[in-house]
Order: C-alpha cells, then sequence, then structure tokens
C-alpha cells in the first residue's frame, strides 16, 4: 500500500502532527511499543492551552514561582507555568492520533528514495509513502537520509524523583559546581524532581547535585538528549519537526511548545494538494528561529561567566522585575523591557 504520509516517530512531534493530518493516508512508526522511557520533564508554559483543552489529570500543578540561586545568592522571580505528566501527555495524544493514523510500533532501520516514493523498511517490513515527516529526535534517521545538517549542539539531562512534600515553587540553581548550564528541583504532583541539564560531564555533575541535595527515597534515574539549534527542517519530500531539527530552547532545553507550534503549520502543508515545505520551514524560522538564535548567542555569553558574574546577572534581573516569558524569553525582552534591562545594566545599583 501506498502511503500518503509516514511519520518516523511518535513522541509530542509526531503524535500532534497525526492529529492534525486530514483525509491521508497515514502511517505513525514508533520503535516503543508504550511510547518510550520517560525522558522529559513536561515543564510547559500556559501556551500549551492554545493548542488543547487538556483533560484535568495532565496537569500535575501549576507553579507561577522560581527560586533562582547561584551560590548564596537567591532571587524570586515570577514564571508562569505548568507541569504536565509528559507519559500521560503522549498517551492522550496517542488516542487521538489513531482516528487520524495507523500506528506501527516497529524500529525504522533505512530509509531510500526512487524516482516515484519513499521507501521506509523497518524490523519488519517495507512501507511507500509520497510524503515523511521526520519527528524521531535526536539521532533521527530521516534527518541523517535527506539532510547534511545537524542541530548546532546536543545537551544531555538526567533526573530523579523524591517522595517530598512539594513546595509550589522551582528552584533552579546556576552554580557551576552542579552544571555547565542549570539544575533544579521542581514540585510536581505528590513528589519532587531533581535534575539537571548540560553539555559534557553529565555523571559528574549529577553525582554531585543527588549527593549535596540528598532527594528522599530515589530510585530510578532518568535520561535524555536534547539536540539544541535549529538546522534545515524541509526537502522537497518532507520535514524534521522537533527535537530532530534542534527545536528546543538553547537555555533551557525546553521544546515542548516549539514542537507543538512547528507540527500546526507543517500540517497545514501536508494538508494541501501540493504541498511546498519551504514554506513550513521559513513560518518555524519565522516564529521562533530568531529566538533560539538570540539564545544560542546568549548560551555562548552564559558560558564564559564565573559565579560571580551570575550572581551579578541575577540580581540585575530580579531588580527590573522582568515577568519571564518561557517561550520568547528573549525576544520578549527586547520587544518590551529594552530599557527596564538597560537600567538594571547601567544605572545605579
Ligand atoms: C531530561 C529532559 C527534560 C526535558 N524537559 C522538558 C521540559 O520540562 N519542557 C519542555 O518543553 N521540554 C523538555 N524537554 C524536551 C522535550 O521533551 C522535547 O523537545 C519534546 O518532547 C519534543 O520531542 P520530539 O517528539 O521531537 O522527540 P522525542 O520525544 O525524542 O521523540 C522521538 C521519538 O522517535 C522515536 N524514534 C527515534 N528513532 C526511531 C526509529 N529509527 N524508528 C522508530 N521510532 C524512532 C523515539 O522512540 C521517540 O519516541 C526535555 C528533554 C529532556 C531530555
Amino acid at each position: 500500500m501506498m502511503y500518503d504520509v509516514i511519520i518516523v516517530g511518535g513522541g509530542v512531534a509526531g503524535l500532534y502532527l497525526a492529529n492534525l493530518l486530514r483525509n491521508k493516508k497515514v502511517l505513525l512508526i514508533e520503535e516503543h511499543k508504550n511510547l518510550g522511557p520517560i525522558r522529559c520533564s513536561g515543564i510547559v508554559s500556559k501556551r500549551i492551552n492554545d493548542f488543547f483543552d487538556l483533560p484535568k489529570n495532565i496537569i500535575e500543578r501549576e507553579v507561577n514561582d522560581a527560586f533562582v540561586i547561584c551560590g548564596n545568592i537567591g532571587v524570586r522571580m515570577s514564571l508562569e507555568s505548568l507541569v504536565i505528566n509528559k507519559e500521560k501527555f503522549e498517551n492522550f495524544l496517542l488516542s487521538r492520533a489513531k482516528r487520524n493514523a495507523e500506528i506501527r510500533f516497529e524500529r525504522v532501520n533505512k530509509i531510500s528514495e526512487t524516482y516515484k516514493d519513499i521507501v521506509v523498511s523497518t524490523s519488519r517490513k517495507e512501507y511507500r509513502t509520497k510524503y515523511i515527516a521526520g519527528c524521531d529526535g535526536s539521532n533521527s534517521i530521516v534527518r541523517r537520509t535527506f539532510l547534511n545538517e545537524e542541530p548546532k549542539k546536543f545537551y544531555f539531562g538526567k533526573f530523579c524523583y523524591s517522595l517530598e512534600k512539594p513546595f509550589n515553587y522551582y528552584s533552579i540553581f546556576f552554580d557551576s559546581i552542579y552544571s555547565d548550564l542549570f539544575s533544579w528541583i521542581a514540585p510536581r504532583k505528590g513528589r519532587v524532581e531533581y535534575g539537571l541539564i548540560c553539555e559534557k560531564k553529565l555523571n559528574e555533575y549529577y553525582d554531585r547535585f543527588i549527593t549535596e541535595k540528598k532527594p528522599k527515597d530515589k530510585k530510578d534515574d532518568f535520561f535524555g538528549v536534547i539536540p539544541t539549534g535549529l538546522c534545515k527542517c524541509s526537502f522537497p519530500s518532507g520535514v524534521l519537526i522537533g527535537n530532530s531539527a534542534g527545536m528546543t530552547k538553547p537555555l533551557t532545553g525546553g521544546g515542548i511548545i516549539y514542537s507543538l507550534t512547528a507540527a500546526k503549520i507543517a500540517a497545514r502543508e501536508f494538508n494541501k494538494k501540493n504541498p511546498d515545505f519551504g514554506n513550513y520551514e521559513k513560518e518555524c524560522r519565522k516564529i521562533f528561529g530568531k529566538e533560539i538564535k538570540y539564545q544560542l548567542w546568549a548560551r555562548k555569553i552564559y558560558s564564559k561567566l564565573n559565579d560571580k558574574q551570575k550572581q551579578k546577572l541575577i540580581k540585575i534581573l530580579a531588580k527590573s522585575k522582568l515577568k519571564i516569558d518561557m517561550d520568547f524569553p528573549i525576544t520578549n525582552i527586547l520587544k518590551n523591557h529594552k530599557m527596564k534591562v538597560l537600567r538594571g545594566l547601567f544605572g545605579k545599583s
């Protein structure tokens, strides 16, 4: 059978795309039967409500405060967010995807293109399609087959749960002993999450963080890779969506909202009779490409700061009383709060 679209990967990006395709023969191929191991904290902005009316059991809690800490400095910042249960969220997306797509739990091993179609070979079978969507995460086989480019950076994340009573705020640590990016203690429903993301030395940082913060009754550790820094995400017969294209924020590693946004744009193109995937790439770059670029620059500057300089920066941000937009922090500051930040940087302290 010939499919109109094959989606490789059943994470947030692939499942949401399958939700949105209409009147097409769609096949979604995911290698893990239960959608794979937990590999994401599921902390998102309230923009998620623009995409769905989420069932209540998916939202673990609403958190609107963060304590940003470096050494002996700790300041409070407001940060409107939701903590969602990523497993339940993906299962919610899966049940809706099943209405539009055939789902197969197989691993894609090879993809090739003939003059008239694309052949996707899995551990079990060969499937043929007109168009393909690479939603297959950090080591995307779709990306490796069709594009000669990679996301700019790869971060590593590790976290665990502790059966403590949660407070209703995040503690975010910028101490360089715990990570070259940041580490966190986050409240969930009836438990607390301890974790970090970094570019290098994951286990060394993680062991130190866990030894010092001492989560109670810790059991399993969860691990994941976060590609960041948008790479080329379109080619004549398809697109990359989400982690496969580095659609995550270089300052935090968050990627759920960008993946949902990109899936929505991609669906518009796939639903056309003659899609032009260049339009998809242009639109993604317009909506979040600039923010990712700014964050890559900010990340470069951040990586050169020592803890004293980080403390100074934290104090400046606290003084400017900014409400952080989790998805577009830099473009938002540049648009609305430039003067406040400049006053913080150059005004009297
Ligand atoms: C530790 C950690 C914490 C995070 N925390 C947050 C957070 O708090 N907030 C936030 O917004 N984002 C967070 N993220 C990022 C976020 O999870 C992703 O950006 C987002 O879920 C988009 O994922 P995706 O669907 O593109 O890719 P993935 O979730 O990686 O899904 C890719 C899917 O493709 C499948 N696949 C891969 N190769 C093949 C193959 N060959 N054949 C078949 N199937 C294949 C995989 O099994 C997987 O299910 C975190 C990530 C990590 C690692």
